[in-house]
């Protein structure tokens, strides 16, 4: 049977009341500096607190067992009597009850009609009882404060799990920031070398072709001076976009510079790259922009056994596209088929 809080206070005033042969029995609790009834045996529940203030009266001290055999000849009730419900009550005994630093707990009392004499025994008892009642506070005091420490503990944990969410929403979005070119939504140098680091070895482990277009747009200067500088930025934001939209969904493309972008085409030789750029330059060539038509020189470069690094054949493409400009601009050209230098 389970026992409650409540029930482990009953049964200290029903086997009080049994000991001392009394037909009261009460157990009074201090709650914000106010008596309570805890447990009350043999009496309403109107009565009770009011018993219990006219018991006070005969306590010395804490934990200090007081015996009353009868209210009549006690100097302590000769001005107000210990009665309820208009009875006289003769008889009182109880313990103050206090914790082990001396705090006021409570009492624990019995009352009744008739005078009586407790033996040692019943002393004895009583007293052990008191204990009792002490040892049921601490513990619910215990209990308590383990669920409040519980509750916490689980706030806690939850603002932290909030907290780390938040970090994990911050640390993708600085991600994000820091491989993202702000103008166009494009890549950025940062996250192009990165990834050209990764293709080239993987191009290279796998024995598959990779090339890289290097595109720049043609007097780009000249537009800027004459539509100015945020007509120059809607026209390097409708560069970016044709790209994304003509490009391969497995081709990288990033904005490198103020005009300059790349795109890495991975399982892709020389010839075929040659088409898509071609594509490429002829889409810009021909797209509606507002102020004038945008046009663009291309290098491409293609790896080849001896290509060591990605600097290598970034080189080439870089070359390829000088000579683009050189030769007239608006034009493509691979790096190999350049003279030798
Ligand atoms: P070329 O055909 O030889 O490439 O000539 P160009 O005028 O395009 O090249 P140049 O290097 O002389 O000038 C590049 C211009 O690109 C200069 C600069 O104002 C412009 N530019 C660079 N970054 C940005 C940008 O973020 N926004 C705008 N609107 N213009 C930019
Ligand atoms: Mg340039
Ligand atoms: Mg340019």
């Amino acid at each position: 049977m389970e026992i409650t809080p409540e029930k482990a206070y009953d049964d200290i005033t029903d086997l009080a009341a049994l000991i001392c042969d009394t037909s009261i029995a009460l157990v009074s609790l201090i709650n914000d500096g106010q008596q309570s009834i805890k447990s009350r045996h043999g009496i309403d529940a109107d009565q009770a607190l009011h018993a219990v203030h006219l018991c006070e009266r005969t306590i010395a001290q804490p934990n200090d067992l007081f015996v009353v055999p009868d209210t009549r000849f006690d100097e302590r009730f000769a001005d107000t009597p210990l009665s309820i419900n208009g009875t006289q009550l003769r008889f009182c005994a109880g313990a103050a009850l206090s914790t082990l630093d001396g705090d006021a707990l409570g009492m624990l009392c019995v009352i009744d009609e008739t005078p009586h004499q407790l033996t040692e025994d019943q002393e004895n008892a009583l007293q052990a009882l008191s204990r009792q009642v002490v040892a049921q506070v601490e513990l619910r005091n215990a209990v308590e404060e383990l669920k409040n420490s519980t509750v916490q503990l689980r706030n806690y944990q939850s603002q932290l799990e909030e907290y780390h969410q938040q970090l994990e929403l911050t640390n993708a979005r600085l991600r994000t920031l820091s491989v993202t070119d702000d103008l166009t939504g494009l890549h950025n140098r940062f996250s192009f070398e990165e990834e050209f680091r990764l293709a080239f070895e993987s191009a290279r482990q796998i024995d598959s072709s990779l090339s890289v277009l290097l595109l720049d747009a043609d007097h780009f200067k000249s537009y800027n001076d004459e539509f100015g500088h945020p007509a120059g930025d809607d026209a390097l934001r409708m560069i970016a976009g044709y790209l994304k939209e003509s490009m391969r969904s497995t081709d990288f493309i990033a904005r490198i510079g103020g005009e300059e972008f790349v795109i890495l085409l991975p399982k892709t030789d020389g010839k075929c790259a040659a088409v898509l750029a071609e594509r490429c330059r002829k889409m810009l060539e021909s797209c509606s922009c507002p102020e004038r038509p945008i046009t663009v020189s291309i290098g491409i470069s293609t790896l080849d056994e001896r290509h060591i690094d990605t600097g290598m054949l970034i080189c080439e493409a870089d070359r390829a596209l000088y000579h683009s400009k050189a030769t007239g601009r608006n034009r493509v050209s691979h790096a190999s088929e350049l003279p030798l230098t």
